[in-house]
C-alpha cells in the first residue's frame, strides 16, 4: 500500500471541508521555489512543498491533510451526490438500493437516538447469560468475524479476542484456508499497555476514563470496577501479544495447526464449542499467525473469572460499534480515538461518517456506482500501458543485476511475468445476494453486513482462489500489492491528479503515479514479498549468496531510515518500515527508467528529470498532526511523508538533476546510496 491501512475507510476523521479541498487543489505546482525555501540537497520535501506547508492548516476534522486527502475529499463528495440521487429515485433497485437505504438509515440521527442501545440488546443479553467457560467459548466463536488481513491491507487489530482472515495457504496456493490472529485490545498496540514512558502512562489514564465513560453511557452500574476488570484483562492480553516486528515477519507467522492440535497447543478454551459456534467445526487445518498469543489467550479464558470476561465483552461490543450508536457514545468514542489518540480536534460532519460506514459495509456496491459515473474507459487503457512500461523497466533492472545468480534471476522474472495487475476496478463485482439492508436500522445493517461478510469468507474455505480477486474498493485513494496472490490493485480513485493528470507531462505523471505503480510492483520483491515465489507459495527461491546480498542492502536501508528522528524522543523504526521503504526505492528507480524509455526525446536534459522528481515530491505533499505521526511511527509500516520523499537521495539521477553536492544534508556518497533492485 502507499498509505496507512484504511486512511479513508477506518478513520472517519480522514475527511475535510470542501473549501479547503478546492484551495489545496488549486495551489500551483511549485517548480520555481521562493529563495527562502531550502536547497533540494538539504531538504527536498520542503524544497518542493515548503510554500504549501507554510500556507496550509490541517482542517479541524482531519488528522492529516495533503494531495491524497484532497482527492479523497472530492471523490467522497462526488459519491454522496450519486447516493443522494439513488435515494431520491423510486426506481432504485439491487445494490444501489442497499447503498441508499444503508446511507439513509445512518443519516437518520433522530431514529438512532430514539433506539439507543436497543439494537445491541440481543448481544448484551447473551453476554449476561454466560454461566460457564463453555458458554464463554460459544459466545467468542459466534462473534468471530473476518476482520483482519495481515499481509494485504495490514489490518492487524480487532477488538474481538481473535480475528479471522481467509486466503490461500502459505504452502498451498490452490486452496483457501482460515488464519487466526490475536486481538482483544482497545488501544492500538501492546506497547500502549506496557511502555513505561510518561506519554504512554498518560494515555493509559485517559483510556481508563474512556472505558468508565462508555460503561456509564451504556447505563451500567459500578462503571469504575468494571473498567478496572477490563483494563486488567487487556493488560494481561498485551503481555502475551506478539510485537509488531514479529507480526510482520511471515516466517514467524508460518504455523499450521490441525483442528486436533488446539486442545494440546492452546489448552484452557473449549475449542469444540468455539469452532461449532464459529461454524468452522468441519475445518481441519488452520494457520496460526501468532501462536503464543493464541495459546496465551486460551490460558486466560481458563484462569480469569467470568465476571471479568463479561465486562470485557460488554465494553468491546459497545465500544467497537459506538460510532454507529447514539450521539453521546459516538462523541465519547471520537474523543478518545481521534481527539486524544490522533490529535483531531473536531468530529467530521455526519455525511462523511455515513459514507465511511456505507463503504465499510458495502465496499464494492459503492465502488460500482462510482466507477460507472467517474472512471473513463480511456484512462484504463492509458494507465495499463504505463504499468506495462514500468513492469518492463523492472524486468530490465533484474537483467542488469550483476550480483544475481541465473536461477534466482529466472524465478524473479517468472514472478513478474505472472503478476496480475488490476486497473480501476475488479473484473467481477461482489453480488451481496442475501444481505438484508433495512431502512431505519443503522446498527442492524452494520451487524448484518459483518455477518454476511463472515459467511461469504468461510464459504470459500477449501475452494480455489482467484488471482483477480480485489482487496480494495475502486473509490479509495490508495493502491495495494497482494503478495500471496502476486497481484496489484490500482483503484480508479487514485488514477487522477495529483497522481495522474490526463493533461500533465509524462515526466510529472511518471514521477507521481509512476512512483506509486513502481512501489506496488516492487512490493513483490521487498523483504516480505521476496519470500513468495511466482505461484504465491512461501518458499525460498533465492541462492544463499543472493539472499545475503539482498539482506545486506536491505539492512543499509533500514539503518538509513532509523536515523530519521521527527521528535527528540522518537525515531522512525527502520525495520518496521523496511518493506515500504524498499518498495519506494525500487519503485522510484523503475518509474525513472520507464519514464526515460518513454521519452520521445532521448536527449531531454536535466529539466525533464527535475519535473520527474518534483512530481514525486508533490505526490507526498502532506501535513500530519504530531499525535497522529506518533501513532504512525509506533504501529504503521509507512514512514512519514518527508522521509519517503527522501528516497531520492539513493538515485544518482537526482544528484545530477539538482546539482546536489557533498556537505548538503541529504547528500550520500555514491557508495552509501542504497541500491537493491
Ligand atoms: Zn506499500
Amino acid at each position: 500500500m502507499i498509505a496507512q491501512a484504511g486512511t479513508a475507510l477506518a478513520d472517519p476523521a480522514a475527511s475535510a471541508p470542501a473549501a479547503v479541498a478546492e484551495s489545496a487543489a488549486a495551489t500551483p505546482v511549485n517548480t520555481h521555489p521562493a529563495p527562502a525555501l531550502p536547497r533540494p540537497g538539504d531538504d527536498f520535501f520542503r524544497h518542493v512543498n515548503g510554500a504549501w506547508l507554510d500556507a496550509t492548516e490541517i482542517p479541524p476534522d482531519r488528522n492529516a491533510w495533503g494531495g491524497g486527502q484532497a482527492l479523497a475529499e472530492q471523490t467522497n463528495q462526488n459519491i454522496v451526490k450519486l447516493i443522494e440521487a439513488a435515494m431520491a429515485d423510486p426506481n432504485t433497485r439491487g445494490n444501489a438500493k442497499r447503498v441508499a437505504d444503508f446511507y439513509a438509515a445512518w443519516m437518520d440521527q433522530a431514529q438512532i437516538e430514539a433506539r439507543g442501545l436497543t439494537p445491541l440488546q440481543p448481544l448484551l443479553s447473551q453476554i449476561d447469560a454466560i454461566n460457564s467457560k463453555t458458554a464463554l467459548a460459544t459466545l467468542l466463536g459466534s462473534t468471530l468475524r473476518a476482520d483482519v488481513d495481515p499481509l494485504n491491507s495490514s489490518i492487524l487489530e480487532t477488538e474481538n479476542l481473535f480475528g479471522l482472515w481467509v486466503t490461500q495457504g502459505l504452502h498451498d496456493p490452490a486452496h483457501y484456508y482460515p488464519y487466526l490472529l490475536q486481538g482483544g485490545l482497545g488501544m492500538p498496540d501492546r506497547l500502549y499497555y506496557l511502555d513505561a514512558s510518561e506519554k504512554m502512562q498518560k494515555l493509559r489514564a485517559q483510556y481508563r476514563e474512556h472505558v468508565i465513560a462508555v460503561f456509564k453511557l451504556a447505563g451500567l452500574d459500578q462503571a469504575d470496577a468494571r473498567a478496572e476488570r477490563v483494563i486488567q484483562l487487556e493488560t494481561a492480553l498485551a503481555r502475551i501479544h506478539a510485537e509488531r516486528d514479529d507480526t510482520n515477519d511471515v516466517q514467524k507467522a508460518d504455523n499450521r495447526w490441525q483442528r486436533a492440535d488446539f486442545a494440546r497447543k492452546a489448552p484452557g478454551m473449549d475449542w469444540a464449542a468455539f469452532f461449532a459456534a464459529a461454524k468452522l467445526d468441519a475445518q481441519q487445518q488452520f494457520h496460526i499467525w501468532q501462536p503464543a498469543a493464541i495459546s496465551g489467550a486460551a490460558k486466560l479464558v481458563a484462569s480469569v473469572d467470568l465476571a471479568s470476561w463479561q465486562d470485557f465483552l460488554r465494553f468491546h461490543s459497545i465500544n467497537r460499534l459506538a460510532p454507529n450508536l447514539n450521539a453521546a457514545l459516538a462523541q465519547q468514542h471520537f474523543g478518545f480515538y481521534h481527539r486524544i489518540l490522533r490529535g483531531t480536534p473536531e468530529m467530521p460532519p455526519r455525511w462523511k461518517l455515513a459514507l465511511n460506514a456505507t463503504t465499510e459495509s458495502l465496499d464494492d456496491a459503492v465502488g460500482q456506482m462510482y466507477v460507472a459515473r467517474y472512471f473513463p474507459a480511456q484512462n484504463k487503457a492509458r494507465i495499463a500501458q504505463m504499468v506495462k512500461n514500468i513492469v518492463s523497466a523492472f524486468d530490465r533492472r533484474i537483467d542488469a543485476l550483476s550480483w544475481m545468480a541465473p536461477a534466482t534471476r529466472k524465478e524473479a522474472k517468472a514472478k513478474l511475468k505472472t503478476l496480475y495487475v488490476g486497473v480501476g476496478y475488479p473484473e467481477q463485482w461482489k453480488s451481496y445476494d442475501g444481505l438484508e439492508i433495512l431502512p431505519g436500522d443503522a446498527l442492524g445493517n452494520v451487524l448484518r453486513a459483518e455477518q454476511w461478510r463472515y459467511r461469504q469468507q468461510i464459504a470459500k474455505l477449501g475452494q480455489t482462489p482467484r488471482a483477480d480477486e480485489w482487496a480494495m474498493p475502486p473509490h479509495i485513494v490508495n493502491a495495494i500489492n497482494l503478495p500471496m496472490q502476486n497481484a496489484l490493485n490500482f483503484p480508479a480513485a487514485i488514477l487522477q491528479a495529483p497522481y495522474f493528470d490526463v493533461n500533465g507531462s509524462d515526466a510529472m505523471n511518471y514521477g507521481a503515479l509512476g512512483g506509486i505503480i513502481g512501489h506496488e510492483i516492487s512490493h513483490s520483491f521487498d523483504d516480505q514479498g521476496a519470500q513468495f515465489d511466482s505461484k504465491g507459495r512461501l518458499r525460498n527461491w533465492w541462492s544463499k549468496a543472493d539472499l545475503a546480498h539482498f539482506q545486506q542492502a536491505s539492512q543499509a536501508l533500514a539503518t538509513q531510515y532509523s536515523g530519521y528522528r521527527p521528535f527528540p524522543d522518537l525515531a522512525v523504526n527502520g525495520k518496521q518500515t523496511l518493506s515500504e521503504n524498499l518498495a519506494d526505492l525500487a519503485g522510484l528507480s523503475a518509474a525513472y527508467d520507464a519514464y526515460r524509455a518513454a521519452l520521445p526525446d532521448k536527449n531531454a536534459g536535466a529539466a525533464a528529470d527535475r519535473e520527474f522528481f518534483v512530481g514525486y515530491a508533490l505526490s507526498w505533499r502532506e501535513k500530519r498532526r504530531e499525535e497522529t505521526t506518533r501513532v504512525q511511527i509506533l504501529t504503521d509500516g509507512h514512514a512519514p511523508a518527508q522521509y519517503r520523499t527522501a528516497t531520492v537521495r539513493n538515485l544518482d539521477a537526482w544528484y545530477k538533476a539538482f546539482d546536489v553536492q557533498p556537505g548538503q544534508s541529504l547528500y550520500l556518497a555514491p557508495q552509501q546510496r542504497v541500491r537493491v533492485w
